[in-house]
């Protein structure tokens, strides 16, 4: 017997392709050989997706919370994964940094914590110039092109589509393992956020936190309380939507309704939010959860077009709007966003994305970020939605479980001679473990104030 395909579910499949097709796009590579990229795109085409459309759905009703004020949503992870660090104990201290930042803002918010890794599938940069410093062609993220420094390694390969599939699979593997498992005990990730307050320069300040879970804990413990929810919890997965063969090769129809499958949440960066562009037009048919960046050159009425675009039914936890104003900015241009946005009864996840307004160029010539204009957009943030009783909804941070230098300042005080000790990203600057949790704990302080 031959499989009959259902000519519906190809048509409404081959349209969402049509659609954004027939739209402009910018930041794509070119690709060498359109024909071997059209054999790999069928070939995800039939393998099985990453995520299932349930969980897709699950989170936009967790989202939903986090817009109705419910609740937090905490992203974060690498700018860019590599196939190379896709290792098990990048994922695993990646995870366990979320699930520890998590808890002390679970503590300071009184509420839920969604937690969103930038991870299983970040794998493609939007670039501010088609080449780089040496006259190459930029890396476009591993499943484009190689970070190696030759004008070879910089072409477009097909074939990274598929490894990024693959490597995102697995990584996605390893992630609901660990959700499920040891590092989600609350009980261990408090013991070590106990080592942190111990151990870090930053610790004092906030012991009283730290004492404060300690003693939830051992009332509930005393109470007999042993509820499944101490001992596991859910990651969810997200990633930018930039190269759109590879999402619409993973969009599947579930009832009808295309869902980007690659990850459960993917955003538009702020390179690629054209409203007549492709990858607003991919993004507005998916059924997924969606974010969009938004610079300081954002105007209340762009952010309400891109708002009609892709959330014109008003569905809580559909969208969220990531502000990356840069810390001298927020204070100006988000207010009237969020008036007009909230005036006009819009329902939307306000997250604030400190990391990609404030990076600069150290003195000695890394790129880098300090962390003290991290924690000022996060604060700005905070008082301009206090100011206007609206919810601050969460944060979106480029983050490692690991002692990289990469970001400056912290506690540890970081300074533009510790940046060659271990800077090793592919891409951005990202807060290293003890800068991520001193953030959590400020921003813990932020919550409760
Ligand atoms: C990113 O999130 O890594 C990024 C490129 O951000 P943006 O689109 O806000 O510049
Ligand atoms: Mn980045």
């Amino acid at each position: 017997m031959t499989l009959q395909l259902d000519p519906p579910t190809q048509d409404a499949l081959a349209e969402l392709d049509a659609a954004w097709r027939s739209k402009p796009i910018v930041q794509q590579p070119v690709w060498p050989d359109p024909a071997a990229l059209d054999e790999i795109v069928s070939t995800i085409r039939a393998v099985p997706p990453i995520v299932a459309p349930a969980e897709a759905d699950d989170l936009t009703a967790r989202l939903a919370d986090v817009a109705e004020g419910r609740a937090f949503l905490l992203q974060g992870g690498d700018c860019a994964e590599t196939f190379d660090n896709n290792t098990e104990p990048h994922l695993r201290d990646t995870t366990r940094t979320l699930l520890q930042m998590a808890v002390v803002l679970t503590y300071g918010a009184g509420t839920p914590v969604i937690k969103v890794g930038r991870m299983a599938g970040q794998y493609a940069k939007p670039r501010s110039s088609e080449r780089d410093a040496l006259g190459l062609l930029s890396y476009r993220g591993d499943m484009v092109n190689s970070i190696e420094a030759t004008e070879d390694a910089r072409q477009a390969d097909p074939g990274r589509l598929l490894r990024a599939y693959a490597n995102a699979a697995a990584a996605m593997n390893m992630i609901r393992a660990y959700a499920n498992g040891g590092i989600a005990d609350l009980a261990a990730v408090h013991d070590w956020n106990r080592s942190f307050v111990r151990n870090s320069p930053a610790g004092e300040r906030f012991e009283q936190i730290a004492t404060e879970i300690d003693r939830a804990l051992g009332f509930m413990a005393a109470c007999g309380v042993d509820d499944a929810a101490l001992r596991r919890t859910d990651v969810y997965s997200s990633h930018e939507a930039l190269i759109l063969e590879y999402e619409s090769a993973l969009t599947r129809l579930e009832e009808g309704r295309p869902y980007d499958l690659s990850g459960h949440m993917v955003w538009i960066g702020e390179r690629t939010r054209q409203l007549d562009g492709a990858h607003v037009e991919f993004c507005s048919r998916i059924a997924n959860p969606v974010g969009v960046k938004l610079g300081p050159g954002t105007s209340p009425d762009d952010a309400m077009r891109l708002i009609d675009r892709l959330n014109p039914q008003n569905i809580p936890g559909r969208l969220t709007l990531i502000s990356r104003m840069g810390n001298g900015n927020v204070r100006d241009v988000l207010p009237a966003l969020v008036q007009r946005i909230t005036s006009e009864g819009r329902k939307v996840v306000w997250q604030c994305d400190p990391m990609h307004g404030n990076t600069h160029e150290s003195s000695n010539g890394y790129k880098t970020r300090h962390f003290d204009r991290i924690i000022d957009e996060v604060m700005g943030f905070f008082e301009v939605h206090r100011g206007l009783g609206t919810h601050p909804g969460g944060i979106h941070v480029e983050l490692t479980g690991e002692p990289v230098t990469e970001c400056i300042g912290g506690a540890e005080e970081l300074s533009d001679a510790d940046l060659a000790g271990r800077y090793e990203t592919a891409c951005d600057p990202r807060l290293n473990t003890t800068q991520s949790l001193e953030l959590a704990f400020l921003v813990a302080e932020m919550l409760r104030d």
